[in-house]
């Protein structure tokens, strides 16, 4: 049945092409999913309400068009529309829609369950049951803390607990993918709104805000765009680095910025880098971002990663043997997302295959979803882990120095590169700052003496043997 739907609409999907173009295409239509096919009506899911208005506003010919081919004049499309994204752990919720019926927009916005989100049909939002569009998932209870988001973190509980009334106003995190900067902006936005029922919550990203301001201009709408944007408490944006060349977009935000700041509202925005290295943004704008707190979220460390993989097996109420959650710190070392990717699929083989979770299944997992994993473990890799666990700076350590407290990492290093590579002793050398084959045996000696004879060395070693080991297939 699966199958069915997704070829009809594929076929439908190729006339639809051909008469709106590549750039309205990839928009509208490839977000789009086939969900059933009966009775010759095509289900369809659409990720908003605004994406399902869009639609209806101006693809009715050619969706009738391609529909009335691929399954006769018979043929109907219904909507699926995800009023709530939900979660890996919560299914989106969406309210279903009849398609080119004649049945107006408006009067099917009254039918929106979950509340007045929609700059289109202004009226006072209320705050019990504006659709705050947050993932009730991301809280600051299982946002961990470490060293990389202190401060972002610290800086969110403060403005969660008295939103426009600290000087973090604005409050702008950023930090590269997967950090951690919508969980956290989206925690703060929970926290408000848990304990704050009054206040309106607003958590829009850049599309749809981008979105909602072009269709508010082509339908002559920007008085209420910005009326509804001014009754928000809390504004959350996030992903403000698209804003960059949006020229009219970004004159838009900057008076919602501007009056919403003078009335004490709060605002956070994300974005990929710090302000300063912002392109394509008004000189104007950009000097207001930096009028409250700029934070960072960094990548986590081995620590926080592995507090991260506790956290998330242990909400799903499955056990992870240690040396799997280690062995994942580790390997994944692209982001959260690709982390939260291979948790989920591990949770699935889990409880649905039934498979118990161990490295076996870890690495079949792994292998699937990060491609580009390392097959084996690399001098680089070596001398870095070797480098990082004995606090020693790398380049130091593959220098001339002599200090001891440099010549044992360095030595240990060279022993792992001995056992776990299969370069020769001389290409060794060759990676340690051009020493010959004899430093290296050397090398090799002193490691074996030191561990015979030092017993915290000894388990030092084997810990980091461990750590190297994981990491190989
Ligand atoms: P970003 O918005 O910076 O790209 P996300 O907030 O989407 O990153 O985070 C990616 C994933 O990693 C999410 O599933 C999020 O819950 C998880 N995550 C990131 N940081 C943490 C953290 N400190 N504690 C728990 N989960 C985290
Ligand atoms: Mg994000």
């Amino acid at each position: 049945m699966v199958a069915d739907c997704t070829t009809l609409w594929n076929d439908c999907l190729q006339i639809i092409r051909e008469s709106v173009g590549e750039e309205n295409y990839n928009t509208w239509f490839q977000p789009i999913v086939p969900l059933q096919i009966q009775n010759d009506v095509l289900t369809v899911q659409v990720p908003s309400q605004f994406f399902y208005e869009w639609l209806e506003d101006n693809y009715v010919p050619v969706l009738r068009k391609a529909i009335t081919k691929v399954l006769g004049p018979g043929g109907r499309l219904e909507y699926s529309v995800v009023v709530d994204s939900g979660s890996p752990m919560s299914p989106p919720v969406t309210v279903n829609y009849p398609n080119g019926t004649g049945v107006k927009r408006q009067s099917l916005n009254n039918q929106v369950a979950d509340g007045d989100y929609s700059p289109f049909t202004f009226k006072a939002l209320n705050p019990q049951t504006v659709n705050s569009r947050l993932n009730p998932n991301y809280t600051f209870d299982n946002f961990v803390e470490g060293d990389c988001n202190r401060l972002a973190r610290s800086a969110g509980l403060a403005v969660a607990k008295k939103p426009g009334t600290t000087s973090f106003n604005p409050l702008m995190l950023y930090g590269g993918v997967g950090v951690g900067k919508t969980h956290l902006v989206q925690a703060i936005g929970n926290e408000i709104k848990a304990n704050m029922p009054e206040k309106i919550v607003l958590y829009v990203d850049q599309n749809d805000f981008t979105t909602q301001f072009l269709n508010a201009l082509q339908n002559h709408k920007l008085q209420e765009f910005q009326n509804f944007y001014l009754q928000v408490d809390l504004l959350i944006l996030d992903d403000v680095q698209f804003l960059a060349g949006r020229e009219k977009t970004q004159e838009m935000f900057f008076h919602i910025f501007n009056q919403l700041h003078q009335s004490g509202k709060q605002i956070i925005m994300t974005s990929d880098c710090p302000p300063r290295d912002m392109k394509g943004f008004q000189e104007r704008l950009l000097s207001r971002f930096k009028w409250g707190l700029t934070a960072d979220l960094q990548e986590p460390d081995f620590e926080t990663k592995l507090a991260i993989i506790h956290r998330k097996m242990q909400a799903d109420g499955i056990s992870i043997p240690t040396e799997v959650a280690e062995y994942l710190a580790y390997s994944v070392d692209t982001n959260l997302r690709d982390m939260e990717g291979v948790l989920n699929s591990l949770i699935f083989h889990a409880t649905l295959l039934k498979r118990e979770i161990d490295l076996e299944l870890a690495r079949e997992v792994l292998k699937n979803i990060i491609k580009e994993i390392q097959a084996d473990v690399s001098v680089d890799f070596i001398q870095k882990t070797v480098a990082d666990y004995f606090k020693v700076d790398v380049e130091a350590m593959k220098g001339k120095a002599k200090k001891r407290e440099i010549v044992i990492p360095r030595q240990v290093a060279m022993y792992f590169c001995k056992r776990y590579t299969q370069l020769t002793l001389a290409l060794i050398g060759e990676n340690f700052g051009g020493r010959d084959h004899s430093t290296v045996i050397h090398a090799l000696e002193s490691v074996e003496d030191m561990m015979k004879t030092d017993a915290h060395f000894k388990s030092s070693v084997e810990e980091l043997g461990r750590k190297l080991k994981l990491r190989m297939n």
